[in-house]
């Protein structure tokens, strides 16, 4: 296909790189505007002192999608990134005992066997019908819902009985096991969709399914260089990416989106937009506040978003013998759980994650130092918290539990350089609407037909891709949004194209 249909991309994250690096392969001229000096978004690096952190996402689930995504290019990922599998994935630290947690079964069933009264007993019929679950929803997550007719497949309605539409991700975990602790070793990944795991739909038990089958990896250099080379990808394909381009405002004539405009009136027309930008943010931004009726600004704020995250990034001047990635449970879970989601306020006795990724990558900090990420799950900005105030306190409270949970007694002498991102700064420098790190909540009611369609519905020639569309948050998915958009836009022009 010539290149004379223009898609221009808000956003250079991962959903709209990924789509940039389909739709370039596919012959399309493409121009993505990101308002950063980076790609990557929530994905893009952030050097410090010659210590490299990722901003966000850690770790790497499903590779083969990612695989997938370069292969659609006619391209090999390991040719642009180096893939380091975990095992142990990582450690779990309850206030009475820690569990390391392999994707290697055989150890995964001596851990189990050894760490809890009950054993291994339900780890493999979890293993088997999670994964029945996760082959028969599949590949429903992958298609489109922008209609109705979506709901009529042969394979959504084989998948139905796999949905367990009156559990929760907890609830389900109980036909496996029995303890409640057990029970958290395979629901706490609900937190990566920013979700309580009493909340979250059960169907997204196969979560923590995929790293017991498919395991979690780290990219040399960080999970950010898997941005720097989808960027690669676009720019070899004749793709352009601006930096520090932010978009003003979609032009709209008569509900069609006609192309974007930049702070300085300039216009850049296009045959489609893709809006990656985080959605909510999008559409209170870039559109003017009476242009959507399903999506306005007041009905976008009664809408439910995932937590958001207090972000601590350290420069250390040594090396912690901890493992790749720790994930410290508060002492009372449920309250700390409670009061990030329904209470809306801090907790003393926290969960947090700290990744120590110098142990497996020696490329991200000067010799014999080190970089530590700690992640704490906080309210989103729906809570009333005044950051300014909270922000030195918080950092207090974090490096204390730093101290007394994962023995580095020592922390507070060995830091080189810091940077602080809370809930509020999300919001400010990141254009994360609420703050809510991991979007729109994965609520049933707020999944497939119910969230923003990819092929948006409210504006012609607009689509979406990232966490706020169908499939959701987390990297596998946003690039499956990436690839639905797409093949939605080469259906519309009768591009053909591998769906692999
Ligand atoms: C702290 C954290 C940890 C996470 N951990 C994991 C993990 O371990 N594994 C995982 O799979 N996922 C993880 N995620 C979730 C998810 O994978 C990432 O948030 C991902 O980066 C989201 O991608 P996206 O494409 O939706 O949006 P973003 O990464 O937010 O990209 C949107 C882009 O749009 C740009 N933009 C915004 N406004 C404008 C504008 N007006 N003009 C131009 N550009 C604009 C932004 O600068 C940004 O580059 C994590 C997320 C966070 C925040």
């Amino acid at each position: 296909m010539p290149k004379t249909k223009h898609i221009v991309i808000v956003g250079a994250g991962p959903g709209g790189l990924c789509a940039g690096m389909l739709l370039s392969q596919r012959g399309f001229k493409v121009s993505i505007f990101e308002k950063n000096a980076e790609v990557g978004g929530r994905n893009r690096p952030i050097n410090m002192n010659g210590f490299v952190f990722d901003t966000g996402p850690t770790f790497l689930l499903m590779k083969y999608i990612l695989d997938e995504m370069f292969q659609l290019c006619g391209k090999r990922s390991q040719d642009y990134l180096e893939f380091f599998k975990l095992d142990p994935m990582y450690q779990l630290l309850f206030s009475d005992r820690a569990v390391n947690v392999y994707s290697d079964h055989d150890k995964m069933r001596a851990e189990l066997q050894q760490s809890f009264p009950e054993g291994s007993t339900g780890f493999d019929a979890y293993l088997k019908q999670e994964g029945q679950r996760f082959q028969k929803l599949y590949p429903c997550i992958k298609r489109d819902y922008s209609s109705w007719k979506a709901f009529f497949s042969l394979d959504l309605i084989r998948a139905l009985p796999y949905l367990a539409l009156n559990h929760s991700v907890f609830s389900n975990l109980g036909r496996y096991f029995k303890e409640e602790k057990m029970r958290l070793v395979f629901s706490f990944q609900s937190k990566y969709l920013g979700m309580s795991p009493w909340q979250c739909p059960a169907l997204f038990t196969m979560l923590a399914y995929l790293e017991h089958e498919y395991g979690i990896y780290h990219v040399k250099g960080g999970l950010n260089k898997i941005a720097e080379a989808m960027a690669k990808v676009i720019t070899e394909q004749g793709g352009t990416i601006h930096t520090n381009s932010p978009i003003e405002s979609l032009i709209i004539d008569n509900k069609i989106v006609k192309g974007v405009r930049l702070p300085d009136g300039s216009e850049m027309i296009a045959d489609e937009v893709i809006v990656n930008a985080d959605f909510a943010y999008a559409m209170t931004n870039l559109i003017k506040p009476n242009e959507l009726k399903q999506h306005s600004p007041e009905k976008l704020k009664k809408l439910e978003y995932s937590c958001s995250t207090f972000m601590l990034y350290l420069g250390v001047n040594k090396r912690y013998d901890i493992p790749h990635h720790n994930i410290v449970f508060a002492e009372d879970y449920n309250t700390n759980i409670t009061n990030i989601f329904r209470n809306k306020t801090l907790s003393k006795d926290f969960s947090f994650y700290v990744q120590n990724a110098s142990v497996t990558d020696d490329s991200l900090a000067p010799e014999g130092k080190s970089t530590l990420y700690v992640l704490v799950p906080m309210p989103n900005n729906q809570s009333n918290i005044d950051w300014e105030k909270t922000c030195a306190e918080m950092r207090e409270q974090v490096l204390t539990a730093m101290e007394t949970r994962l023995g580095m007694s020592d922390i507070r002498e060995q830091i080189a350089c810091e940077k602080i991102i809370t809930p509020k700064t999300w919001a400010t420098e990141e254009n994360v609407f609420m703050g809510a790190t991991f979007s729109l909540s994965h609520k049933f009611s707020q999944l497939l037909y119910w969230r923003p369609h990819n092929q948006f519905q409210e504006l012609e020639q607009c689509y979406l891709v990232g966490g706020g569309t169908h499939p959701g948050s987390g990297l596998p998915t946003i690039y499956e949004s990436a690839r639905i958009s797409t093949n939605l836009i080469c259906q519309k022009y009768g591009v053909t194209f591998n769906n692999a």
